[in-house]
């Protein structure tokens, strides 16, 4: 279940994501066509003798944005430095970064649409001129300094592409899209990472936690080890295997459905269906379930849409006839008169 993890599972969850993290594009599943650009734009940037331009990623959380960042670094041998758009609170905190990078350096910025406008606006003449004009001394005596910066890269992440404003959008020469992962990529990680992790565990039981794990590789990872627990208590005649049975004997434990909706995604899906079927608007839902509207948009929508479940028109989100099916309920019509 997404957002109800415990603090202490969420730091099991962080330094799994370490441990499993590719380091080099050969151990990055799937994003074939992302993979092959980012290859070909490495290569020309070695040929120049030039670091490679800004890069922005978007896409849905855990699909890759900073694992791909940092296999960027590594494959161009370079070093990364990491913040965040909300982290960068005023001018002076992204000069302090900016006017230490090296050249050829990265810097990855996550969350960028989280960005206070003033702090972007000043990223603006670095991304384009490598300067950036600081105020120095107070009052009267006050001026403006141009400071030249070293060539770097910035790369941006974020979730939410549509936020970012066209000037600082327009900055990046390289936007790659990340999109859900097919369930055969996701099987491939789960076998990967089960390797990695000394987890036994069979095919079928590798498959029944990859089409369950909405399309993405974090989630993928936090139920192989979750469903490994299942498995070392409820094993049978005491083996610790992950089998078909394990499998989805731990997927409901973990409120995750044959067609891998957890229980938020159905809470959602209720609303709409109670609704009429919609349409209905984020502000609804989002009281209704007891969530935040980012994370509703963010974590569970961007998956129902892409499932076919809900659909986003401009004056609300509707379910779909698929919706109605999964949840087992009939569309009331209206009344003939
Ligand atoms: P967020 O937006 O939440 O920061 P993200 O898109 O940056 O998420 P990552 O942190 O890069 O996602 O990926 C989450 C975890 O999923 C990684 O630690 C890694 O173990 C795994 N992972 C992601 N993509 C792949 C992949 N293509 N192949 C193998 N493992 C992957």
């Amino acid at each position: 279940n997404e957002g109800v993890l415990s603090s202490s599972a969420a730091i099991e969850d962080s330094n799994l994501d370490l441990t499993l993290r590719p380091k080099r594009f050969n151990d990055f599943i799937g994003q074939d066509r992302i993979k092959e650009n980012l290859h070909i734009y490495i290569k020309a940037a070695k040929k120049r003798g030039e670091p490679i331009d800004h890069v922005l990623f978007s896409g849905p959380p855990g699909l890759g944005k900073t694992t791909l960042s940092q296999i960027i670094a590594s494959e161009t041998n370079t070093a990364i430095r990491t913040t965040s758009g909300p982290i960068l609170d005023k001018p002076a905190d992204l000069a302090g970064i900016l006017t230490n990078l090296q050249q050829g350096e990265i810097l990855f910025i996550d969350e960028i649409h989280r960005l206070n406008t003033n702090v972007e606006e000043y990223l603006y003449s670095a991304m384009e001129d490598f300067s950036i004009d600081i105020i120095i001394d107070q009052g009267q005596k006050a001026r403006s300094v141009k400071i030249n910066l070293q060539r770097f890269t910035l790369i941006g992440a974020t979730t939410r592409e549509g936020l970012l404003t066209a000037p600082l959008r327009s900055r990046f020469g390289v936007l790659e899209k990340l999109e859900f992962y097919p369930w055969e990529d996701l099987y491939k990680i789960v076998c990967n990472s089960a390797r990695k992790l000394a987890i036994p565990i069979e095919v079928k039981g590798a498959e029944a936690i990859a089409k369950r794990s909405r399309g993405t590789p974090r989630i993928a990872n936090r139920f192989l080890r979750r469903i490994r627990d299942v498995a070392q208590v409820l094993g049978e005649d005491g083996k610790d295997v992950i089998d078909e049975k394990i499998a989805l004997r731990g997927l409901e434990m973990l409120g995750v459905d044959e067609n891998g909706l957890c229980e938020m995604d159905r809470k959602i899906l209720q609303t709409v269906v109670k609704s009429g079927g919609g349409p209905i608007g984020l502000k609804t839902i989002a009281v209704s379930v007891n969530e935040q509207e980012d994370t509703i948009e963010e974590v569970y929508e961007s998956f129902l849409i892409q499932r076919g479940y809900l659909e986003k028109t401009p004056r609300g989100r509707i379910a779909t006839k698929q919706t109605y099916e999964h949840l087992g309920v009939h569309k009331q019509m209206p009344a003939q008169k």
